[in-house]
């Protein structure tokens, strides 16, 4: 749905000191891995992935700067703008699966965790993060029954080293028939060029700058390609030969930047 609907906050969850879910009714038809874009009045529209698809829809929100921080002081009762949901959705089949989130990435796998629990597949998840404190729903997916492994870069739990780093021991211990992974753009890199190598199918969230969300304006453009409407999720097949996959990325003014 192009058109902008006026949603009120039902509530907010605190996931982390710099990550809150906010909860929505909308009763769009959203896809594991589509995104909404979410319009503060007065300020800004940003483009974020569904953690929760249902009629109580939710956006999980990484305070990264002025519309994210905006969204992060919301409470119950403000009003917010909602355009779509947009995007390639993921495919979700197979027998087995291995998802790899690292940091925010949970927010966009987490629903594509439900539907394969949902639908019988046998489901691994690396939930990766900097340190323990900023681990996201770990117990959304215990509950689920997945499998979860946990990755702290400092080793503040569980396995210590990237997210991409435990994906690849988990590649080796297990048989997948799926990978889908969201989170840093190098630690997505890492994991396609390693599922490519042993021949599992991959997909994968791309974040960049967007305006439009639509196919129009070209600021998300990604190697000829519209991270709004080609992707965000993308097979790792027709992205590993980008040069711009895990490098670079355009800012707001059009500018390409190294992706840090
Ligand atoms: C399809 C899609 C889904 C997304 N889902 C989520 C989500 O579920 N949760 C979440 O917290 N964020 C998500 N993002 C990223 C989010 O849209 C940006 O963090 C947000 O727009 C930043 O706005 P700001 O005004 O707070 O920060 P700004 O001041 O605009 O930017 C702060 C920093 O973030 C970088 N940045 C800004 N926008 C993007 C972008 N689109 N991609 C990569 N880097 C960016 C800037 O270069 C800068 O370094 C998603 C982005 C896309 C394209």
């Amino acid at each position: 749905m192009t058109r902008t609907r006026i949603v009120r906050v039902e509530r907010t969850d605190v996931e982390c000191s710099h990550t809150v879910t906010i909860r929505f009714q909308d009763e769009s038809l959203a896809r594991p891995g589509q995104f909404a874009m979410v319009w503060i009045p007065g300020l800004d529209e940003v483009p974020m992935s569904f953690s929760y698809i249902g009629d109580l829809k939710g956006v999980t929100v990484h305070n990264v700067g002025e519309a994210t921080a905006a969204l992060h002081d919301a409470s119950r009762g403000d009003k917010l703008g909602i355009r779509g949901p947009f995007g390639r959705d993921y495919r979700i089949e197979g027998e087995s699966i291995l998802f790899v989130s690292g940091g925010t990435g949970a927010a966009s796998l987490m629903p594509a965790l439900e539907v394969a629990m949902g639908n019988g597949i046998r489901s691994t998840i690396v939930i990766g993060a900097k340190t323990a404190s900023e681990l996201i729903f770990v117990d959304r997916a215990i509950s689920l029954g997945a499998d979860v492994r946990i990755s702290t870069d400092d080793g503040s739990k569980e396995y210590k080293g990237f997210a991409s780093d435990l994906a690849l021991q988990v590649l080796q211990e297990g048989s997948f028939d799926r990978v889908l992974t969201c989170g840093p753009e190098r630690m997505m890199k890492t994991v396609v060029t390693a599922c490519l190598e042993k021949g599992i199918p991959v997909q994968v969230s791309l974040e960049r700058f967007m305006r439009c969300g639509m196919g129009i304006c070209d600021s998300c453009s990604f190697g000829g390609l519209h991270v709004c409407v080609d992707g965000p999720v993308f097979d790792g097949k027709d992205i590993i030969e980008i040069e711009d996959f895990g490098v670079f990325r355009r800012s707001a003014d059009g500018s390409r930047e190294v992706i840090p």
